[in-house]
């Protein structure tokens, strides 16, 4: 199988306070990984390392054999809802459009191939009825479903995902996970922070099991075991769901 991402002993600090400690990852092409640990374990640091948006401590990353900043068109990101700024008085297709833009050097426009995607993609996600909509005055779940349109439309190779479930309804969610097992069958490779134990099984085929340091990443029926879960939350784990 195709490594995408390679993780070699990654160690970020934020000032003097380390968050990830030796992190060594492969991660292969075509896969859903479910990115699972307690809140503070590091998950959206490790994102935003692998995408270049943050300075390193120590340690390698490379991301479809180039250094993270350098594979920024292939690479898509859908951050946790808090982290994005909903109030801008932007419509839903011009939020979508903005997937393309990736693909272009500052003087080139969108062409008809570009359009086609951006509506294809609205489809898709059932969003083109609220494609002049202003982005502010929809619901938690349908902005959801247009940030995510953003990151489909740049047609990326990895696509990463911080908890896109969060506010999103059961149908809207089982219709995304749907769309993210197309897409891994087409070769996409997916990371998905995810916090809801019960459906990981179900949802994803790897997870990497993080709390500052790497408890282990690999298939779901040998890594997401009772055991590793517990290694990852520690003492948390009895405020969880029931883990069927
Ligand atoms: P998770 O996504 O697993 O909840 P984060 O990667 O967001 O964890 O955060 C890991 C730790 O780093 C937390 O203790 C958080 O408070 C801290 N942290 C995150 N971002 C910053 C930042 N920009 N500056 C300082 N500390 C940060």
């Amino acid at each position: 199988m195709q490594s995408v991402i390679k993780i070699d002993d990654l160690t970020v600090s934020y000032g003097n306070t380390r968050v990830l400690s030796n992190i060594f990852l492969n991660i292969e092409a075509g896969n859903i990984y479910g990115v699972i640990g307690p809140n503070g374990a590091g998950k959206s640091t490790l994102f935003k390392a692998i995408l270049g948006m943050i300075k390193v401590s120590s340690g390698n990353i490379w991301v479809l054999g180039k250094e993270p900043q350098k594979a920024y068109v292939d690479l898509a990101y859908l951050p946790q809802k808090e982290e994005v700024d909903i109030q801008f008085p932007v419509i839903v297709s011009d939020v979508v459009r903005i997937g393309r833009l990736a693909h272009k050097g500052v003087f080139e426009r969108l062409n008809s191939v570009d359009y086609e995607i951006i509506n294809q993609t609205m489809i898709q996600l059932d969003i083109l009825k609220l494609k002049d909509r202003s982005i502010s005055d929809l619901s938690g779940g349908q902005q959801q479903r247009v940030f995510l349109a953003r990151a489909l439309a740049q047609r990326p190779k990895i696509l990463f995902l911080d908890e896109p479930f969060v506010g999103v309804d059961i149908k809207t969610e089982m219709s995304i996970i749907q769309i993210l097992k197309e897409l891994a069958e087409e070769g996409v490779t997916i990371l998905l922070v995810h916090h809801d134990l019960s459906t990981v099984s179900n949802y994803c085929d790897q997870v990497i099991l993080i709390n500052q340091r790497l408890i282990g990443c690999g298939p779901i029926e040998t890594t997401f075991t009772d055991e590793n879960i517990a290694k990852t939350y520690g003492g948390q784990l009895k405020l969880l769901h029931k883990i069927s």
